[in-house]
């Protein structure tokens, strides 16, 4: 029952900067947040590659309030990409984006997000690699498609992210799938209501099947976003029984969550790819990895306490 409160605290003014300023934060933030700048998190792609893991980069950040912010969003992936064309490892370093970064949420904000990814993905192809379209909270997901579609023109790689907990989502999935995308499929993250979402965590797992199979089944490339072992082993065993060879899709999880499942899924040949958050704006990102897992909440506060 902890994780809906979380995550409404995760929309509070008064918590961010409650949490922000509290002892012991810097510490328990690390776990899930691979560094605050891009020189810091340079480090952790190498060593990632250096394991034979492969990563989706996302600088964090959402909810911002102002154009400029949006700019600085998108020069801070355009910073980042730069910077990665050193390390020349194309494909296996990508970035995830959330939109409301890049400006949806304000006025003209279709428009001006669209206008703000599209240099990321044309900086991203230019070395080799792709964007990926984070999925926000429901009432943001037919702008994140439309814009996936218009990018997708003149960038097919470009990928989304659909959220099995959405009743929409196997439609969307069917739509994707027969296009050939690259799709992520995620349970969802984020505090939505019973009218637009299943509530019960059996439900949004045999949602989560139903699309696995929709996408397995399909044209595109899918991306199992999970750190759930059942759901990591019926994905096995629905790849194997669509005839999908191990390169024709890849698992991705977290930095930070179940850090040797990452190991292990990559030494059987899968294709692994960590989800590495890294900047300042870690508030958001960070709530919702306490709201999963209520038991990180309890470390949490114990290292407040700890440290007083
Ligand atoms: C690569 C990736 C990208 C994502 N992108 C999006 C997105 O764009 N939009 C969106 O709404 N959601 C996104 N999510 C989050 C997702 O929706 C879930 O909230 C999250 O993955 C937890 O669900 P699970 O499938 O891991 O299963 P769960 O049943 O929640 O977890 C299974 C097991 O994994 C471990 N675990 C899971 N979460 C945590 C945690 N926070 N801390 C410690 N252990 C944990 C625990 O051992 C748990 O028992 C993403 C997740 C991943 C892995």
């Amino acid at each position: 029952m902890l994780g809906p409160v979380i995550l409404a605290a995760s929309r509070s003014d008064r918590m961010r900067r409650f949490v922000s300023a509290a002892p012991g934060t810097k510490q328990v933030v690390a776990r899930f947040i691979a560094g605050e700048t891009v020189d810091q998190v340079v480090p952790v792609i190498e060593d990632a590659a250096a394991k034979g893991l492969e990563v989706t980069l996302d600088v964090v950040g959402e909810d911002i309030t102002t154009r400029e912010q949006a700019f600085a969003a998108r020069d801070a992936y355009l910073e980042l990409i730069d910077r990665l064309k050193g390390l020349e490892l194309g494909a296996r370093a990508e970035m995830s984006v959330k939109l409301s970064m890049f400006g949806q949420a304000l006025e003209g904000g279709h428009e001006l997000a669209l206008a703000n990814v599209r240099p990321v993905v044309e900086a991203a192809a230019e070395i080799g690699t792709t964007v990926t379209l984070d999925a926000e909270d429901h009432t943001t997901l037919d702008s994140m498609f439309a814009i996936h579609e218009e990018l997708r023109k003149d960038f097919p790689q470009t990928g989304c992210v659909i959220q099995a907990y959405l009743f929409r989502t196997e439609d969307d999935a069917r739509r994707l799938a027969a296009s050939g995308s690259r799709v992520r499929i995620v349970k969802g993250a984020y505090k939505e209501p019973a009218s637009v979402a299943y509530q019960d965590k059996a439900e949004i797992d045999k949602a989560y099947v139903r699309v696995l199979k929709i996408l397995l089944e399909g044209e595109g490339y899918p991306m199992i976003g999970s750190h759930d072992p059942r759901l990591i082993a019926v994905t096995q065993e629905l790849a194997r029984r669509a005839g999908r060879k191990l390169d024709e899709y890849e698992f991705q999880m977290l930095y930070g969550i179940r850090s040797e499942e990452h190991l292990r899924l990559a030494a059987e040949g899968h294709r692994m790819r960590v989800y590495t958050a890294y900047g300042t704006d870690w508030y958001g990102y960070f709530m919702r990895r306490l709201a999963e897992k209520p038991a990180n909440l309890l470390f949490f506060v114990r290292s407040m306490i700890t440290k007083n």
